[in-house]
């Protein structure tokens, strides 16, 4: 087969690819259609999610890679009809995706994003400066450095002595923070493995701390670091959902008799179920006692310390040896883009500690700095900073004080207004921009729990599956609920009127089947 001539590319074809006029064509009419896109949906026209069956999405995507096998001919032959083809995939994706710019979506923690921010990254995408090495990527790799040390900033960690990479997603960024405290901890875990080096009974196997509330990306860290995941430990939550400080001082203290090593403690901030943040500095009195890592997992809350209003949910940060913060979250720029903090730069080192010296020249060490694939799991890496860098050029870190503020205030306007409606219950008083809650109208007031929550889990569906909101499920104490992360600026107060009246109209119908 491919030997045959007929499956060489036409060069044509190659011509047509990289043609700047096609490129050119194509370019206006996305930044028409995105302009057009944006201003409908954050006007609020159109639906939320234009709920569809996914097969049926499926088959619509598949339907335009027309048809079968190699030798099939090309959907387009010149600039023209390769530009207007362009523009009705365009106008299908964006007829068949979710709207996170509409003002009624309220749902996960993602952001709608500052859309200038998706130019500065296709100008990443489209001049293909991936990162492993400082030479491939030499601009995306200094402003990933810059923004490393701005944000370092807010956490005292400025370079040279702090330090810090970027990766795709908070997962890997605390599956990385995992795998440096246990190589320190561990010494030779990287070249022996944990049994290698704890060959000791089971029960003297080595921990990861956590809160029963973390995000699931720390005990799967725990399965992929060989531990186990029944290794990674849960401390129960106070009554505010926060990790108990004082069960966490006995879970260590018990673990010290064992004799069992103690990787890492990860506190929360915050963790995602209500948005509720661990006390840090008192997770950090704790840890300095025993001697032991501290981690925090700031995905989202991360962005508080550039509030002067509401950092005080993140005191006590600086204290920790690692911290992961996202920016795809509260500082609204599009996924990914995800950092990891180091409060000492050496040990960013300890992540990874073998060398590929085709890719990293030890004779140029002083550069060592900017080869950023010597401290992540990834080698090819998206130049993901571009559009923080790019935001934070023109704005400054005054507009993400804007953002954090205004969606934080617009959670409590949210809660002020569960607690004044009879038929709406507030599972917590808002520590950021995440807020759980009910909606039990009067004739639900006596059901059980099972029948409250199936209600909300029912209500929440056919809300979205209507497009007028997007909101997300979420458990809590084995009960379903409803749960709103405020993360799109142009959300207003009449919005979240609108919202509960929206649930009311649709509890009431399904009341009636
Ligand atoms: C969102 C979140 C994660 C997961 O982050 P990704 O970037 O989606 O991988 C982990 N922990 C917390 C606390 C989060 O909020």
């Amino acid at each position: 087969m491919n030997s045959a001539p007929s499956s060489t590319p036409a060069p044509s074809l190659i011509d047509l690819a990289y043609d700047p006029a096609l490129f050119q064509a194509a370019g206006e009419a996305l930044v028409d259609q995105l302009t057009q896109h944006l201003a409908r949906t954050q006007a609020g026209e159109g639906p939320v999610l234009p709920w569809t069956d996914p097969r049926d999405n499926l088959a619509a995507a598949r339907a335009q890679l027309a048809g079968d096998g190699l030798g099939r001919p090309a959907a387009v032959d010149s600039v023209e009809s390769g530009a207007r083809r362009f523009g009705e995939l365009v106008k299908l994706a964006l007829a068949r995706g979710h709207n996170l710019h509409h003002p009624h979506y309220v749902g996960h923690q993602v952001p709608a994003a500052i859309p200038i921010a998706g130019l500065f990254d296709a100008l990443g995408a489209v001049t293909n400066n991936p990162m492993a090495i400082y030479e491939m990527g030499p601009w995306a790799t200094s402003a990933e450095q810059a923004m490393i040390g701005e944000l370092g900033g807010y956490l005292g960690w400025k370079d040279p002595e702090g330090g810090g990479i970027v990766t795709h997603g908070a997962s890997l960024a605390n599956l990385t923070a995992m795998l440096v405290a246990r190589n320190r901890l561990l010494e030779g875990s990287w070249e022996d493995g944990v049994r290698g080096v704890a060959s000791a009974p089971s029960d003297k196997s080595p921990v990861i701390v956590t809160q029963a509330d973390a995000h699931y990306c720390i005990t799967r860290a725990g399965g992929i670091l060989g531990l186990g995941t029944r290794q990674v430990l849960k401390v129960p939550l106070d009554s505010r959902r926060r990790m108990d400080v004082t069960r966490l001082d006995e879970l260590l203290a018990e673990l010290a008799r064992a004799g069992r090593p103690v990787i890492a403690v990860a506190a929360s901030a915050c963790a995602t179920p209500i948005g509720a943040f661990d006390p840090l500095d008192q997770v950090a009195e704790v840890c300095r006692r025993y001697g032991v890592w501290m981690h925090v997992d700031a995905a989202h809350g991360g962005a508080a310390l550039l509030s002067r209003k509401y950092r005080g949910v993140v005191q006590g940060i600086s204290e920790a040896d690692s911290v992961t913060w996202d920016a795809h979250k509260m500082l609204f720029v599009p996924a990914l883009c995800a950092f990891l903090f180091y409060k000492r730069k050496s040990d960013s080192y300890e992540a990874f500690r073998q060398n590929a010296p085709y890719l990293f020249d030890p004779r140029a060490p002083e550069l060592m700095d900017f080869d950023g694939g010597l401290r992540t799991v990834e080698c090819t890496k998206r130049a993901m900073v571009l559009g923080l860098w790019g935001v934070w050029s023109l704005f400054g870190p005054a507009l993400m004080e804007q953002l954090v503020d205004r969606t934080f205030d617009l959670a409590r306007t949210f809660y002020e207004k569960l607690t004044d409606a009879p038929d709406f219950v507030a599972l917590h008083e808002p520590q950021c921009n995440i807020v759980v809650f009910r909606h039990i109208p009067a004739r639900l007031a006596a059901a059980s729990n099972g029948v409250v929550g199936a209600f909300q889990d029912r209500l929440r569906r056919a809300v979205c599956q209507s497009g007028r909101f997007y909101l997300v499920p979420c458990v809590i104490d084995g009960v379903g609920a409803l749960r709103c992360t405020l993360i799109n600026p142009k959300t207003t107060p009449a919005d979240l009127d609108e919202l509960l009246d929206t649930l009311r109209e649709f509890g009431a119908r399904d009341a009636a089947v």
